[in-house]
């Protein structure tokens, strides 16, 4: 990671993609999404050779969901990645960024029919289809715009993923995916192999979010292997897409797989299991999103109060950002590091509990050690590149905080803060 400091006259301060951490908040105000531009690319770019060098045709479509802005969409694409959307607003993003739609698949659960058609005209390269219902209207839509659509199947293989409850997308409870279990994924390939105008190129599997080893996806490759043995009936895929959730470990010194390791753990068990019962020069994908940009985004937030706690040495202190700009904390207990920008390594003198400014308990950052805090200092939150833009909203009539890439000492806006204006603009005059 590009991320480095440097001594100044007040100690060493926080840079990041070579700009200094505090003179960014100063130029681009706070809160302020900064992402290091090489990292991200680096990143993108470890995927893809990790793993083109273990198979020889295999895709990597970037998630993006985990941050969507349109200038992200375009490194991806510039890296060699495709791009996997799961809505309408992304798959415009994307259109925007100028992305080919050949190097799009469509996602997502309970796609509206209107959608479909959206995804159909727009000419993606694939549609992942989610439910049996989908298939009618997907066909209907080819029809309508006289177009032949290439379709994955989304299974849900029924794996039981050991992680966090809110980012499981397999197993018996999940609303994703058409479950093998129950025939639902027979039906669904049965309905879509009759019909002229659907290629079914292959299977799809996502499992969940934050996986750290790659027992789960050899479990999910046994049992998409057991439904093709059973439900296939002479079809041979030409591509087996593995999912994303490749996990990020958000604390500090902690390490997740590689991208060169994901390719060592996963490929094996991809040509020992799928590859055999699929088509001659059958196609492997992996479709990461947290993994690529979360270790290579920070937040900066002002200190906006700093609050005396009854125990000696703790303080609550407020920043001028939260839930709006990163809900993680609450939705999903995560958990970051936090730095004082100006002084990353000074001596820690005191207990913090980093709180949002909004009307809620938006506890951000509990018992953070860090050196004496004041009014105006800026904070730096490392690894918060994954669904924090992408999940902001406008509570409190917040508006929506500024992304800017840093690079070799240069920063460039690429989403620029919201105004008021914004915060107006789809009001009816009251
Ligand atoms: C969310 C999602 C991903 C990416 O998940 P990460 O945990 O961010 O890697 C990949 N594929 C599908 C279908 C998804 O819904």
């Amino acid at each position: 990671m590009n991320v480095t400091t440097e001594g100044t006259r007040h100690g060493a301060a926080l840079r990041i993609g070579g700009c200094s951490a505090v003179e960014l908040a100063r130029e681009h105000g706070t809160p302020l999404y900064v992402y290091d531009e090489d990292g991200l690319r680096r990143h993108c770019r470890d995927y893809r050779t990790a793993l083109a060098a273990a198979w020889p045709r295999t895709t990597v479509a970037y998630a993006v969901k985990a941050f969507g802005a349109a200038a992200m969409l375009r490194l991806a694409v510039e890296e060699g990645l495709d791009l996997d959307v799961a809505s309408v607003g992304e798959l415009a993003t994307a259109r925007h960024a100028r992305v080919p739609g050949e190097r799009i698949t469509f996602h997502g659960v309970a796609k509206r029919p209107e959608e479909l058609a959206a995804a159909v005209r727009a000419g993606v390269g694939t549609v992942a289809v989610d439910a049996v219902d989908e298939v009618a209207d997907l066909i209907d839509a080819c029809r309508s715009a006289g177009a032949r659509q290439r379709v994955l199947l989304r299974v849900n293989p029924g794996t039981d993923v050991a992680t966090d409850a809110r980012y499981r997308t397999s197993g018996d409870e999940t609303k994703f995916g058409l479950p093998i279990a129950d025939g639902s994924a027979r039906a669904a390939l049965r309905a879509a192999l009759a019909s002229p105008s659907l290629i079914v190129e292959g299977v799809h599997f996502h499992l969940g979010s934050q996986l750290m080893t790659a027992g789960p996806y050899v479990d999910a490759m046994h049992r998409v292997a057991a439904f093709l043995d059973r439900d296939a009936q002479g079809w041979r895929p030409a591509r087996i897409v593995l999912g994303g959730g490749m996990g990020v470990r958000y604390g500090p010194g902690a390490q997740a797989p590689t991208p060169a390791e994901w390719a060592a753990a996963l490929v094996p068990p991809f040509a020992e299991l799928l590859a055999p019962r699929c088509a001659d020069g059958v196609s492997l994908g992996i479709e990461p999103g947290r993994s690529v940009v979360a270790a290579h985004g920070w937040t900066l937030y002002r200190v906006g109060a700093v609050k005396p706690r009854s125990t000696p040495g703790e303080a609550t202190v407020v920043v001028d950002g939260g839930l709006s700009d990163n809900p993680r904390p609450l939705m999903y207990s995560a958990t970051h590091e936090v730095l004082a920008a100006a002084a990353p390594a000074a001596a820690a003198t005191l207990l913090a509990h980093v709180y949002g400014r909004h009307c809620e308990t938006d506890l951000l950052f509990p018992a953070v050690a860090l050196p004496g805090l004041r009014r105006g200092d800026v904070l730096a939150v490392r690894a918060t590149g994954a669904y924090t833009h992408s999940m902001a909203s406008n509570y409190n009539r917040f508006p929506r905080s500024a992304v800017v890439f840093a690079r070799d000492g240069v920063s460039r806006v690429v989403v620029r803060r919201e105004t008021a204006e914004d915060l107006l603009r789809a009001e009816v005059p009251a």
